[in-house]
């Protein structure tokens, strides 16, 4: 694809319309060719078989793409500025140059799941396990409803002492605490009986990640036990129940084709979420992918890029891989048309065990404490963080 073709596309984009298939997988190559930041492990393809064979796959061996830079580095640098500045402006159409703050709250790393690409996986035995209590929970709240957050975000692993009952008092108290407030729940996938419940008792949101819409490729990050139908599944009940739903995607998992990537966005398309997390994948040491490269930051940008042109009210975030994987992925983030940030309200000592990845950022101006700090650096690149609880808005 040449430039003129891969500008085309832009425009395409832009004018709210969804070019091939072909055309979408040719442009990613062109605008950044790199998937992955360094060299994949010579035992990948064996792990790939034995993935496959515990689903019960015929083999689909993956070839990293031979590259095929259909530009020049300065071309492909001009088109992701071209990208990125119709994605912007976009975004500012709709939501001027305002940053919407989520204040995360990481309620448990004790997780039933073993996701590969995880940290704090089942099967990991060194990960210190925790659990906050209600009632440290609730202080979280109000501590960051003082420095300004409109928006509460429980997030943890797959943990049973969160039972329906337990985290619908949870939210109950919390709606009664602060009732201009809006509660997302990030807790892994459960019964419709349960997302519907814990929706009437005050969960205005839900972020539940598909990780990818090729089944294939799912069956190699997850062990066969967690099923790609029961991700969508879930996610389609969550739309039912009335959720303000998060999907979302790592960028350059192992095996990740940009045919993969492609799926995403027309996943994306048809599904309609209210949100989307994108960020780069990131090894953690203590997984089965310790030893693969992460993902590419420019293809995640440009991922979140495509995905504002195709969604353009979705609340998007800068996420917190994004800025652990560059120093300046927050804002670059922004700049591609993210317009969310999720500063980290959990107590200090729980943060540093919640190692989803490598390095994982819940200092400096990930660490809500520290918003200060953020206003500035945002403000430095022509945006406002405002106190507002951010729903999604369909106008
Ligand atoms: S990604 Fe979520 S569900 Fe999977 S192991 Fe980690 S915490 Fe558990």
């Amino acid at each position: 694809m040449n430039l003129q073709q891969c500008l085309d596309v832009v425009q395409t984009l832009f004018e709210g319309r969804l070019p091939q298939a072909s055309e979408l997988s040719s442009f990613i190559d062109a605008c950044a060719p790199d998937a992955f930041s360094g060299p994949v492990p010579a035992e990948a393809a064996a792990m790939e078989s034995s993935f496959l064979a515990e689903a019960g796959l015929s083999e689909r061996v993956f070839e990293p793409a031979p590259k095929e830079n259909s530009l020049s580095p300065d071309d492909a640098r001009h088109l992701r500025d071209v990208l990125f500045n119709c994605a912007r402006r976009r975004a500012q159409e709709h939501f001027g140059n305002r940053i919407y703050i989520r204040g995360l709250i990481e309620i448990s790393n004790i997780c039933r799941q073993n996701c590969r690409y995880c940290g704090i996986r089942a099967g990991n035995a060194q990960a210190e396990r925790y659990r906050l209590s209600p009632e440290q929970i609730l202080e979280c709240c109000e501590h960051g409803y003082g420095l300004g957050f409109r928006t509460f975000v429980l997030q943890g692993g797959e943990d049973a002492w969160f039972t329906d009952e337990r985290l619908a008092d949870l939210l109950r108290r919390i709606k009664s605490s602060w009732p201009d407030c809006a509660v997302t729940l990030s807790v892994g996938e459960r019964s419709l009986a349960s997302y519907g419940l814990l929706r009437q008792a005050g969960a205005d949101r839900f972020l539940l990640r598909h990780e990818t819409a090729d089944p294939v490729h799912y069956a190699k990050l997850h062990p066969a036990a967690q099923s790609w139908q029961n991700r969508m599944n879930c996610l389609r009940a969550l739309k039912a129940c009335g959720y303000q739903t998060g999907a979302g995607f790592m960028v350059g998992s192992p095996w990740q084709t940009t045919d993969c990537l492609v799926e995403d966005l027309l996943f994306l398309r048809d599904f309609q979420p209210e949100m989307v997390g994108i960020g780069p994948f990131i090894p953690h040491a203590q997984t089965p992918f310790a030893g693969f490269p992460s993902g590419s930051v420019e293809r995640t940008l440009v991922m979140v890029a495509m995905t504002r042109l195709m969604l353009p009210f979705a609340m998007l975030p800068a996420t917190t891989a994004l800025g652990t994987a560059a120093g300046d992925g927050r804002e670059r983030g922004i700049l591609a048309g993210a317009n969310v940030l999720m500063p980290n309200l959990s107590p200090r000592e729980a943060r540093a065990r919640y190692r989803l990845y490598n390095n994982k950022l819940s200092e400096g101006a990930e660490c809500a404490d520290n918003i200060r700090e953020l206003r500035k650096r945002i403000q430095a690149t022509g945006y406002e963080i405002v106190v507002d609880r951010g729903d999604f808005k369909s106008c």
